[in-house]
This record gives structure tokens, sequence and C-alpha cells, in this order.
């Protein structure tokens, strides 16, 4: 078994975070997760920040750093929202806000997680993005455009730090059972359900698992990828 690392997951207080911060403490990793409220798995340490302020994300990082007894390896920028409605009724309230969450709030957590990164001369970036980036969705503007935003990111950091021992990558989830869907109109889930070829939704553990992999040793020569888990819908984009 490899020696521990140091990882830390935002949104990791429930849902998708949550399975992936599990993910990484059945691994026998050091834990992190934060959100605004809320404290995740047992076993991991829980950090209040919230991604679309920065001073928050540089303490929040400094604390967790603190308590684990050194720099950060593996960080799964996972917090996201959802403010769907139609273009012409989207307020710039409701895309911006979406944006600065989803897509800025990852930039901020890669930013401050590179200096450590570059100390240690390694480190897995790991974006939570989705199908929607992608594929696009009615209602989805804001949501899609941060989600596709954040590939550029991914793909951008992959040729400015590749070289220091650091991977970027991108995880593009499907349609994964968490409040987030669960608050959609049943009429809408059954016709993603449709669409699915896998003919059904994923469990949060789904995405984990292969999250974990892309911060294992082997998957150390892959970056700048897009990695779907999405049961086919996406056709591996
Ligand atoms: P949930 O709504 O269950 O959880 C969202 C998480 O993001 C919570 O932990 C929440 O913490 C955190 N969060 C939201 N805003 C902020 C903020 N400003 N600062 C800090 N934390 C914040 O979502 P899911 O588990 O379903 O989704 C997780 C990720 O996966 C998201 O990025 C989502 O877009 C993506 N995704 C989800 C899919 C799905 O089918 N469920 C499909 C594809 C992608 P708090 O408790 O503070 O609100």
């Amino acid at each position: 078994m490899s020696q521990p690392r140091n990882v830390l997951v935002t949104g990791g207080n429930r849902g998708i975070g949550a399975a992936i911060a599990q993910a990484f403490l059945d691994a026998g990793d050091n834990v992190v997760i934060t959100s605004r409220d809320g404290s995740g798995p047992q076993g991991a340490i829980a950090i209040a920040a919230d991604v679309t302020d920065s001073a928050s994300v540089d303490e929040a990082f400094t604390q967790a750093e603190e308590k684990l007894g050194g720099p950060i390896e593996v960080v799964v920028a996972n917090a996201g929202i959802t403010k769907d409605t139609l273009l012409m009724r989207m307020s710039d309230e409701e895309f911006a806000s979406v944006v600065d969450t989803n897509l800025a709030g990852a930039f901020r957590c890669a930013r401050r997680a590179s200096k450590g990164m570059l100390k240690l001369k390694r480190g897995r970036l790991i974006f939570i993005s989705s199908v929607v980036g992608l594929y696009g969705g009615p209602g989805q503007a804001n949501y899609s455009a941060s989600k596709a935003g954040l590939v550029g990111l991914a793909r951008s950091i992959t040729r400015e730090l590749g070289k220091r021992g650091i991977t970027a990558n991108v995880v593009a989830p499907g349609f994964i059972d968490t409040d987030m869907t669960r608050s959609l109109p049943e009429a809408q889930q059954q016709q993603y359900l449709a669409a699915i070829p896998a003919g059904r939704f994923a469990q949060p553990d789904e995405v984990a698992k292969v999250v974990r992999f892309l911060a294992s040793d082997e998957a150390g020569y892959i970056s700048g990828a897009v990695v779907p888990v999405d049961g086919g819908l996406g056709m591996g984009h």
C-alpha cells in the first residue's frame, strides 16, 4: 500500500463529494473536506470554506496544511450549484453566481493548491464537471458554461505544470442520485433516464472510484483528460 496522501475535497459534506472523501478514507489517505456547513464522512477533517471567497479558500488550505502537517497533494474541486432557468429569463446574478461557484471556485482552489504541489513536486487536481458541460442542457446555459470552463482550466494547468509532476483532469458525471438531481422535476428525471444507454442513474461512489483512480500512481500519465462517468450518455464526448 502506498503512503497516505493529504487530500482535500470541496463540497465533501454530502452527495458526490462525501462519496469521494469516503473513497480516499477507505484507501487510508488523510482527508479534509470543505463546505459552507456540514461535517462529511466520519474520519474526515471538516473545515468551513466558501469557494466563492478567495480569502476563505486560502484560509481553509492553510488550516488543512496545519492539521495534516504538510501540503495538500490531491485536490478534488467538487463544490457546485445549479440555478437552472431558460436563457431569456436568466439574470446576470443567476449566470455569474453559478460560474463563480463552479468555475472560479475550482480555479481558486487550484491556485492555492499549486503552491504546495510545486514544493512537493507532485500533485493531482481533479475537477468535477458534468456531462452537461460538453453536451449542453436546456435551461442550463450558466451551469453548462461553468462546467465546460473546467476543461480549459485543467488543460491549461496541464500545459503549465505538467513538467512539475502535477496532473489536472476533469471527471464528467452523468446523472447521479444526489440532492442536486432529486430536486429535478420527475418528468425531467424520466427524460434523462430514457436517454442513458446504461438505463439507470449512478450512485455517488461510482464517480468516487474514478476520481480515486485519477489520483493514484497508476494514473500518473493521464492529464488534461475528460473522463465521463455517465452510463454512455455523452458517448465519451
Ligand atoms: P449536492 O448539491 O449534493 O452538493 C453540493 C456541494 O457543493 C455541497 O457540499 C455544498 O456545500 C457545496 N457547495 C456549494 N456551493 C458552495 C460554496 N459556495 N462554497 C463551498 N461549498 C459549496 O451536489 P452533488 O453531490 O450532486 O454534486 C457535486 C458536484 O458534482 C457538483 O459540482 C455538481 O455540479 C457535479 N455533478 C453532479 C451531478 C449529479 O447528477 N448529481 C451530475 C454531474 C455533475 P454546502 O453544504 O455548503 O451547500
